[in-house]
């Protein structure tokens, strides 16, 4: 029986998603921050198994194959996916799924989970600051920056999607906002839930 909630955490790249998680991360309780397995090449500083489990395209398009993804999208000309089994084992064990996907990746889960679902859209205030903030991360170049710049101007429209906006300018009123909303996502009840529910309130069991 699934225990556990989802929450799914979108933007663009570098809308401070991970900062948001990691400020937050002593005041959410247990959960499990589902790491995504890709076909781009690792950041200065990223290790396998950490950020992503880097692999190859051959090795990604076996997983698709087998089945092995509960959601994957192409973004920036590279693949993304969501592991089934790791996600499965931590709703079985009641634990709060955090998911940092694109706005593809969460329409999937929505599609396939959504009694369980809650996702939040974090967000720069404005285009021009987030320009400035993957300038200063110094991690891509101008080509990729210019990539990820052009996404994000897509990704926005889909903003009224999600239950949640942050809209991260401090970091610690991001994370704040960020650990109420976590907290929400805990309470969602599965359908199955509500119905053993039902049944025992009404004395049935
Ligand atoms: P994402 O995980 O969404 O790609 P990051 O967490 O890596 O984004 O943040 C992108 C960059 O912006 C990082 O260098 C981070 O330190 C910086 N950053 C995050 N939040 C803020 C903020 N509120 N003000 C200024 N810089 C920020
Ligand atoms: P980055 O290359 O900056 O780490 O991530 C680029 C984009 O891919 C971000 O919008 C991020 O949310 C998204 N992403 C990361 N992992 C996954 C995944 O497993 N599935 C989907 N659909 N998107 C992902």
């Amino acid at each position: 029986m699934q225990k556990g909630a989802i929450l799914v955490l979108s933007g663009p790249s570098g809308a401070g998603k991970s900062t948001i998680i990691n400020a937050a991360a002593d005041e959410i309780g247990e959960y499990y921050f589902s790491i995504s397995t890709t076909t781009r090449a690792p950041r200065e500083g990223e290790q396998h198994g950490r950020e992503y489990f880097f692999v190859s395209k051959e090795e990604f398009e076996e997983d698709i194959k087998a089945g092995n993804f509960l959601e994957y999208a192409q973004v920036h000309g590279n693949y993304y996916g969501t592991s089934l089994k790791p996600v499965r084992e931590a709703l079985e064990a009641g634990k709060l799924v955090i998911f940092d996907i694109d706005v593809q990746g969460h329409r999937l889960v929505r599609a396939k989970m959504n009694d369980i679902t809650t996702s939040a859209f974090i967000t720069p205030p404005t285009l021009k600051e987030l320009e400035q903030r993957l300038r200063a991360r110094c991690t891509d170049d101008d080509a990729v920056i210019t990539q990820r710049i052009q996404n994000a101007k897509e990704e926005i429209a889909a903003i009224g999607e999600y239950d949640f906006t942050i809209i991260n300018d401090n970091i610690a009123e991001a994370a704040k906002q960020f650990v109420t909303i976590a907290q929400a996502a805990r309470l969602k009840q599965s359908q199955e839930e509500s119905r053993k529910f039902i049944e025992e309130w009404l004395g049935k069991r």
